[in-house]
């Protein structure tokens, strides 16, 4: 088979996996045009000062071992199959770096024979480009579940970023779609490369020290009010408290070395503020990402996002990437309504609103959704959600409140919240001046007021002109997300192969 074959073949084949960003660009070139968006192979990533990076993406072979029902290499799926040889691979990246086609690699690899042996071959072809190569272009490899913690290491070593996918959000679900794969096969690389980019991984929050599964042992329960429901505290979580126990809804697997846990209630935003990270660090200075595939298993909403909560803070994953799930060929242990449903691609949108978040507005898993609520909104973004369930906690006055409560306000981000705080220093601020500073008046009116001013309102009465009904509110809160992902919805052809 020739490189141009392989390359349609191993391309296409690696186009699932979100866990290195893409541009999602879908546009044909034109008659006598230049260039085209959709280029099998050339996804487009962000390095840390906001350059688009295109980086050849593409498998060092589509042939697996393993049968994981949502992949479509998996090993009983009827597809061609190819494999580049390593050297040719660093043949491919080097031709296409000097003809400024890329400037960088997404490597990625079904399992060829077993972990370690695959590993060792996405590793020859980064260590020959980094050292005969002298290649500094940006390199992402994947990591391949229960790989030793030594070849991990060394993964890590020669490239930017390595990932290593989760996939499916529980012990079951893992179990009964990606039989090869283990909870811990996933976990240990994982710890591994948070070592190996200088961070001592904790344990999970409910993790046994036995390394018990989900739904195994009942202690490691969420502790609900028997006739309330409402979630309790974690000092309620002894054998002695009058609680019902529900199982827990993640993974609870974890490390059986001995490791400080988690702490309760830390947000990802502050548990970052301690991290220094070095871009020019030697080693992995793009950190570990992974993905989670949507939609493919039964799962809520809660427990993804508590499990990716885990996972930032136990692990100091940089980004957990959400991918629809894609029923791009009918596997029996994938429901039919699952795959007649189409991609969840609001669903996908709306975790990653949640994501974004944890990660820059301080909030933890446990204000956006709970047990009892253990889904996400699909009419409204999670950041209005949560304000109209905590009027109480507005209006926020922008002249006065910390930074964290005026970053709470739907419609201020933490641009346009930092120029607040930059603003209110030399004089009062006024609700006119707010849209100037990247506010967005129309959420952002009905939460916040300034020294007592509330937008829109009657200055003599200083009344909130706020809708008494939480409905009315919910109504003018409402985004666009639904309408402008629905076309693309329509645009598949989800009947099953
Ligand atoms: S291990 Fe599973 S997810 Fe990875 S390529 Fe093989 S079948 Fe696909």
């Amino acid at each position: 088979m020739d490189t141009a074959s392989k390359i349609a073949i191993l391309a296409d084949a690696a186009k699932y996996d979100a866990s290195c960003s893409t541009s999602g660009s879908a546009r044909a070139n034109t008659p006598g045009g230049l260039g085209n968006g959709a280029v099998g192979g050339i996804c487009h990533s962000w390095s840390a000062d906001g350059r688009c990076v295109a980086l050849l993406k593409v498998l060092l072979s589509n042939a697996c071992a393993w049968d994981c029902a949502y992949c479509v290499n998996r090993r009983s799926n009827d597809l061609p199959r190819a494999g580049f040889e390593p050297e040719e691979l660093v043949r491919l990246i080097v031709d296409f770096y000097k003809r400024n086609y890329i400037e960088g690699a997404f490597l990625s690899s079904g399992v060829l024979g077993c972990p370690d042996a695959t590993m060792e071959r996405l590793i020859s072809v980064a260590r020959t480009l980094r050292t005969r190569e002298r290649f500094n272009g940006y390199l992402h490899l994947k990591a391949i579940p229960g790989a030793s913690d030594e070849l991990v290491a060394e993964a890590a070593r020669w490239a930017d970023r390595v990932s290593v996918n989760i996939e499916l959000p529980s012990a079951a679900s893992l179990a009964a779609v990606a039989p090869d794969k283990t909870a811990a096969s996933i976990f240990r690389p994982m710890r591994a490369l948070a070592r190996a980019g200088g961070f001592e991984p904790r344990r999970l929050i409910g993790a046994q020290p036995g390394g018990a599964l989900a739904g195994d042992v009942p202690t490691n329960a969420i502790a609900v009010h028997p006739s309330t429901r409402a979630v309790l505290p974690f000092p309620a979580m002894d054998s002695a408290s009058p609680v019902v126990r529900e199982p827990a809804p993640a993974y609870d697997a974890c490390p059986s070395a001995p490791a400080p846990s988690v702490r309760r209630g830390t947000s990802v935003m502050d548990a970052r503020k301690g991290r220094d990270r070095d871009p020019s660090a030697p080693v992995l200075p793009a950190g570990q990402t992974t993905q989670m595939v949507i939609g493919a298993s039964p799962e809520s909403d809660l427990a993804i996002l508590g499990l990716a909560e885990n996972l930032y803070l136990a692990y100091d994953v940089r980004r957990v990437y959400y991918s629809a799930f894609i029923p791009a060929s009918a596997d029996p242990r994938i429901p039919a309504t699952v795959r007649e449903a189409g991609p969840p691609l609001l669903r996908e949108h709306r975790l990653y609103q949640a994501d974004w978040l944890f990660r820059f507005y301080g909030y933890s898993a446990s204000e956006i959704l709970d047990p009892l609520r253990p889904d996400l909104d699909m009419e409204l973004d999670p950041k209005c959600a949560w304000a109209l369930r905590h009027l109480e906690f507005f209006p926020v006055d922008v002249n006065t409140a910390e930074y964290r409560d005026i970053l709470r306000v739907p419609g201020i981000g933490p641009r346009s919240a930092s120029r607040i705080l930059r603003a209110r220093r030399s004089a009062r601020l006024k609700p006119e001046q707010l849209k100037g500073m990247g506010v967005v008046m129309k959420r952002a009116r009905w939460f916040l007021s300034c020294s007592g001013t509330l937008p829109g309102s009657d200055d003599s009465t200083r009344r909130l002109s706020r809708p008494d009904n939480p409905e009315a509110l919910r109504g003018l809160l409402l985004d666009s997300a639904p309408a402008a992902l629905a076309p693309l919805q329509r645009e598949f052809d989800w009947s099953p192969a």
